[in-house]
């Protein structure tokens, strides 16, 4: 019998902090694409986000880690944490690709963070090392993929697979902003994350 090729999820983010919008996401895409696993890979330096409170690395990747422990198919890599300079996802993807090219790699992103893929590094070398799913994020529509044709071109765009997914109105800044507030965080992280945060004083 012939092994069916591998399929993975690579789910970038800041994660500042992980929530439960992050989780949903990768899971339905898990779910509807078969990946075999999802890897979540924290930023080290995010290139977009120079100007804004980012919590240290290693406590982003403690909570991540925390956050996907009880996923049997979820996972986490240190790879852009470890990296020096700006986390590209260029860089990213190439590096699996590198790994194992027999894999059939899959970035996965919220309707945002596509939007703005234009803008990222290097679009070329991402289109060319991965397929990318786009899960629905509420306040972001995905019908506005398809104006990226004009930038893009045929061909990347139909390796940009659309998901609807759970809508989470949940984002990290709105958490950062009700920490700062001193309102609660409960039921939009998972527990260990808001005990986490508690606990290390993350956000002050
Ligand atoms: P911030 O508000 O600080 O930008 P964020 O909540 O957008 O944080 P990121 O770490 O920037 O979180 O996002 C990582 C990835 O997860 C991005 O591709 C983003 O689009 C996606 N994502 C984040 N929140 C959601 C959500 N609620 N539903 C679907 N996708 C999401
Ligand atoms: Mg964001």
């Amino acid at each position: 019998m012939v092994k069916a090729r591998r399929a993975i999820g690579l789910m970038g983010g800041t994660f500042n902090p992980i929530h439960y919008g992050h989780l949903v996401a990768a899971e339905a895409a898990r779910d509807a694409f078969n990946l075999d696993q999802v890897i979540f890979i924290p930023a080290g330096q995010p290139p977009h986000k120079a100007d804004i409170h980012v919590a240290d690395p290693e406590h982003r990747y403690l909570m991540t880690f925390l956050a996907i422990v009880s996923n049997q198919h979820f996972a986490i890599s240190r790879v852009e944490i470890d990296r020096e300079g700006p986390s590209y996802t260029s860089d990213t993807l190439a590096h699996f690709h590198r790994l194992d090219p027999t894999v059939a790699w899959y970035f996965i992103t919220g309707a945002d963070a596509i939007l703005d893929i234009v803008a990222w590094h290097n679009p070329d070398s991402i289109f060319r090392h991965a397929e990318l799913i786009a899960a629905s994020r509420p306040g972001y529509s995905l019908e506005r993929i398809q104006a990226l044709e004009q930038q893009l071109g045929k061909e990347p765009i139909a390796r940009i697979h659309p998901l609807e997914v759970p809508a989470l109105a949940i984002s990290s800044s709105q958490i950062r902003e009700r920490l700062k507030q001193g309102l609660s965080i409960k039921y939009l992280v998972p527990e260990a994350v808001e005990h986490y945060i508690a606990k290390y004083h993350v956000y002050g």
